[in-house]
């Protein structure tokens, strides 16, 4: 018994199933219990919602999402070796979890839940940031998913949640901030994990907005704030000069100086420019 449900505590599932941590997965696992129904709080009221689970691995979070009512997990998860560890929780919560072996980037989620969905995961470092992104540009919004709760590198966590002019300001907190809104609600130490990464973490939840704080065209606009960042020390002028001909007049008529530095505009200004572009 673990204190939440009536499942082994995770050291023992991870003994038995044989568990030993990957790095090339991004393997750092949560191993306390009230640890992880706390980061499932942290995601809402998960009773009447399908959540989406990425990386479930040995089942930490998943047991907390489960164990704080969610009416229904999904749960996607590449390591092989760690479908029997979750076999075991699906029998603890008949008909409530429905776990998928495979590489998240491939498959296509949304066809396994119902609405309404929210995301919750310790994701993976090597594609957290990724799909993130995927997240948060689908064309039409509001997006499937009412909100987003997922654990980052803490210095990946104040990137989706700065303010223009601060040194963490560019692409993620730009398609963070355009549509939804986000906060840093919880922070860890990498102690917390096993084992320890080198730096701490941090839940981030971001709720989807019912509509754009300003018009833009998401493909347009996720390619060029990642072209004015990419190149984040450059004139706009000079970092953009590929999106068109004309691109100091297509700055200006978005209201933006073509000597500008990406860092000092505004999310308004860049929608405007993203509509600038798109008008071609
Ligand atoms: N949720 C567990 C926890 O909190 O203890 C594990 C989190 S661990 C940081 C990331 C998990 O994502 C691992 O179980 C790893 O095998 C899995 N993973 C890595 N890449 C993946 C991918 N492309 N698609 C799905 N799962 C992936």
């Amino acid at each position: 018994m673990s204190g939440i449900d009536s499942l082994p505590p995770l050291r023992e599932v991870i003994a038995e199933h044989g568990l030993s941590a990957r790095k090339s997965l991004g393997q750092n696992f949560l191993l306390d219990l009230n640890l992880t129904a706390k980061i499932a709080r942290s995601a809402g009221d998960l009773t009447g919602c399908d959540v989406l689970e990425i990386g479930p691995g040995p089942g930490g979070l998943t047991r907390g999402l489960l164990a704080m009512g969610a009416r229904r997990v999904v749960a996607i998860e590449k390591d092989t070796r760690c479908l029997p560890a979750l076999q075991e929780i699906a029998e603890a919560y008949p008909g409530r979890l429905e776990v998928i072996s495979g590489d998240a980037l491939q498959i296509d989620w949304a066809a396994h839940l119902n609405g309404p969905i929210r995301v919750c995961a310790n994701l993976p470092y090597n594609v957290g940031t990724e799909l993130l992104v995927r997240w948060l540009t689908p064309e039409t919004w509001p997006p499937l998913w009412q909100s987003l709760t997922l654990m980052f590198q803490r210095e990946v966590a104040e990137r989706i949640v700065a303010s223009p002019g601060s040194k963490a300001y560019g692409r993620l907190a730009l398609l963070a901030q355009w549509r939804a809104e986000a906060r840093i609600v919880m922070d860890l130490p990498a102690r917390a994990f096993t084992p320890p990464p080198k730096v701490n973490s941090a839940v981030v939840h971001v709720t989807a907005l019912p509509e754009p704080r300003f018009p833009a065209p998401a493909e347009g606009l996720s390619k060029v704030v990642a072209a004015a960042f990419n190149q984040r020390r450059k004139m706009l002028r000079s970092s953009l000069k590929g999106f068109a001909p004309e691109i100091e007049a297509k700055l200006e008529a978005a209201g933006i100086d073509p000597t500008a530095r990406a860092e000092t505009v505004s999310l308004e200004r860049f929608c405007a420019l993203a509509r600038c572009l798109k008008a071609t």
